[in-house]
């Protein structure tokens, strides 16, 4: 049993159930048990691994495409560029090596990473050495300038609230006590007005998520991009709109049960990206798969021009990791891309208007 465990058991038993929503941010954000305040969950040795970490293609392309974005707007001078959740700070390494030559664009950017884990953000400082950083803990004290945006596997960490389909109402997935362990239950059947247009396409029994911060922050980018300029690039896993229970558990790359371990394993849920793109003022893109969208951006050229210098084991990885992040039956078509720019500017490469 975790710390957090017993912590989470003794406060059940005096306030009552807790929503799925707040389990997650316990787990994952406890100040002194947290996953991501306690570790760096990432790479071959930890729990999951993500894009930019398989090919340094993937930073790069996406260095490029903000690059290009900015060039687009007229290359304001001064401008943010922010990553939300850099894991160890690859992806923006990357991203900065592939626009060293883009003229002005070093000059101009300030360099704004949001990031709850003091692990990681030292991670983070190494990876972007000579590079100057400012640290957020939440995206509200970024400055108000044209901003550049990415967030890679972020909002998949974002706090869910699970309701189950009754008759015209909702039952929210909870989680109490039973016999001394953690146990799924269900809060007596209520309407739920931010899911009114949900009745109509779920029947009895069914699962759906409703991820209020991700709605939030969605709103607050849009805001911020329609006026000051700039772009979001939002890379996760999803769908258009959420349906099935999502909530996943993962441990040493496999699946584990999401009550066993509180603190202990990475918790993630599939993000619902139609409400993202409704909550934004900004212009949102037509969600892409993320193999289509590193394709459109030349990520096939660019891995035949890395393919000519490498022989042997390293050629089997290099290729085998262009596979894993756009073939459709890996990371390509599983993760989307969303894209939100202000509506006076053309679309950003590699993405449709809505
Ligand atoms: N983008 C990175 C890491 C993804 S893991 C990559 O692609 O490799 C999720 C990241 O988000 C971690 O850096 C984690 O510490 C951070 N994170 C999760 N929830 C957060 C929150 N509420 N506020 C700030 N950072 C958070």
């Amino acid at each position: 049993m975790t710390a957090l465990h017993g912590a989470l058991v003794a406060r059940i038993a005096r306030t009552g159930p807790i929503s799925v929503a707040d389990y997650m941010t316990e787990c994952l954000l406890h100040p002194t048990h947290g996953y991501y305040t306690t570790r760096d969950p990432l790479g071959a040795e930890g729990d999951f691994t993500t894009a930019p970490e398989i090919s340094q293609m993937f930073g790069e392309m996406i260095g490029l495409w903000l690059a290009q974005v900015w060039m687009d707007q007229g290359a304001p001078g001064e401008f943010a560029l922010v990553e939300l959740g850099p894991g160890r700070g690859t992806l923006m390494a990357d991203a900065l090596r592939a626009t060293a030559r883009v003229p002005g664009f070093h000059a101009g950017l300030r360099l704004h990473l949001v990031e709850a884990s003091p692990a990681l953000r030292a991670r983070q400082e190494a990876a972007l050495q000579g590079h100057e950083v400012t640290f957020h803990d939440h995206p509200a004290s970024l400055p108000d300038l044209p901003t550049y945006l990415i967030a890679n596997e972020f909002f998949d960490a974002l706090p869910i609230r699970q309701f189950q389909r009754a008759k015209t109402g909702w039952h929210e997935r909870m989680i109490g006590v039973v016999d001394g362990q953690l146990a799924w239950g269900l809060a007596p059947e209520a309407p739920v007005e931010a899911l009114a247009d949900r009745v109509a396409d779920t029947h009895e029994g069914q699962v759906v998520e409703w991820n209020a911060s991700a709605q939030a922050l969605a709103a607050d980018f849009g805001n911020r991009i329609e006026a000051l300029g700039g772009a979001a690039l939002i890379l996760d896993y999803g769908d258009e709109v959420s349906i099935g229970d999502t909530l996943q558990a993962v441990r040493g790359h496999a699946p584990v049960d999401a009550l066993a371990s509180p603190g202990a394993t990475d918790l993630t849920a599939h993000v619902a990206f139609g409400p993202l793109a409704s909550a934004s003022r900004a212009r949102a893109s037509r969600l892409t798969p993320q193999g289509v969208f590193l394709e459109r951006l030349g990520i096939t050229a660019r891995a035949e021009a890395l393919a000519a210098k490498l022989q042997g084991a390293a050629l089997d990885s290099h290729i085998a990791a262009h596979r894993r992040l756009t073939h459709p039956s890996e990371m390509g078509t599983l993760f989307k891309v969303l894209a939100l720019t202000p509506t006076h500017c053309p679309a950003p490469p590699g993405l449709e208007p809505a």
